[in-house]
């Protein structure tokens, strides 16, 4: 097979394109991928400062190299989840990319200010997916805030994009489809617009493309996400993608394309301000801020009897 751009010797098949590259051009054909989609869904321009958030998997970590090597002005944030040996390897990989590379990079280490998932999950008896999903977000927000960024880029691909679309429309989530777009503009001045640059490419385009660009990345799922059901939505669309070829792309395209505008909710109140963190909340506090409120509450040692108190719990004089 033929290298669709160099007709040289192709090395990467995409069924789904039903086109081939040589390792060359692929990494060509990717860069332009990333670039045509961050201009056509006017994500941010050169000028913008970009926030990147890098987990250490190949995914970020690839958006990175993109966005830093197209030129645009980037910063990394990694946030340190507390998840044991996972999330140690993946802090080290980040960091082992940025310094490499000479790319600022932010770090929040949720396990020194005692917010580690595992033990919030734990101590709310939440499932361990939805606190780390609320913690992201929160510390999304709150450092894109503090440190003045506009936009924050995330490394969804297609996989993860079609996997929650069909989780939503399983359960006709229509909150969450009205949510469901590569752009969210901001609705309060202290969020940042949240942009999914890699929105088109599936996971094994990023594969490919960390592989040929060298990318040391962590390379086991997060221990949590054993039985996480976006994993079987996965298996599902694998398999149609399988037999049909394009299935995934369809399906998320023309969702944006002829689905997503129904489900815009409009007129929706405007948010509060937090009491607790001063970041946008529905409530007097944030999600987050309740969450780490309970977990601390339960976590904090109930008082103990001092030693002369009255053991019979008698009226003393
Ligand atoms: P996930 O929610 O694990 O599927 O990750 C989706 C995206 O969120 C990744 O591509 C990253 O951009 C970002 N992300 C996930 N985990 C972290 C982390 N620990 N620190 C910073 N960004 C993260
Ligand atoms: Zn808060």
């Amino acid at each position: 097979m033929k290298c669709k751009r160099c007709g040289g010797k192709a090395r990467v098949q995409l069924r789904h394109h039903n086109a081939a590259f040589c390792q060359p051009c692929f990494v060509f054909f990717f860069q332009r991928q990333v670039q045509r989609t961050i201009e056509h869904e006017h994500m941010f321009t050169l000028e913008d400062r970009i926030l990147v958030a890098v987990s250490g998997g190949k995914d970020s970590l690839a958006l990175w190299d993109v966005l830093a090597t197209l030129g645009y002005q980037t910063t990394g944030l990694h946030l340190s989840l507390g998840i044991g040996d996972y999330s140690r390897d993946s802090a080290e990989k980040t960091k082992a990319f940025a310094e490499a590379r000479g790319l600022a990079l932010l770090t929040v280490d949720l396990e020194e200010s005692a917010l580690a998932i595992p033990v919030l999950a734990r101590a709310t008896r939440r499932p361990a997916c939805a606190t780390c999903g609320l913690s992201k977000r929160h510390h999304f927000d709150a450092v894109a805030a503090q440190n003045d960024f506009r936009v924050v880029a995330t490394g969804h691909n297609l996989d993860d994009e079609a996997a929650r679309l069909l989780g939503n429309v399983m359960r006709w989530q229509r909150g969450y489809l009205s949510k469901q777009k590569p752009v969210l503009e901001p609705n309060h001045p202290k969020f940042a617009r949240k942009v999914r640059p890699l929105f088109r490419l599936t996971e094994y385009e990023t594969a490919v493309y960390a592989f040929l660009r060298k990318i040391e990345y962590v390379v086991e799922e997060c221990p949590n996400a054993e039985g996480a059901s976006q994993l079987v939505y996965k298996d599902a669309l694998n398999r149609i993608e399988a037999v049909m070829p394009g299935s995934k792309l369809g399906f998320v395209q023309e969702f944006l394309k002829s689905a997503q505008p129904l489900f815009e909710q409009e007129d929706l109140p405007p948010p509060e301000t937090c009491s607790t963190c001063g970041m946008p909340s529905w409530g007097v506090t944030c999600s987050y801020c309740g969450l780490t409120a309970r977990a601390t509450a339960t976590l904090s040692p109930q008082p103990t009897p001092s030693p002369d108190a009255n053991p019979e719990g008698e009226e003393t004089r």
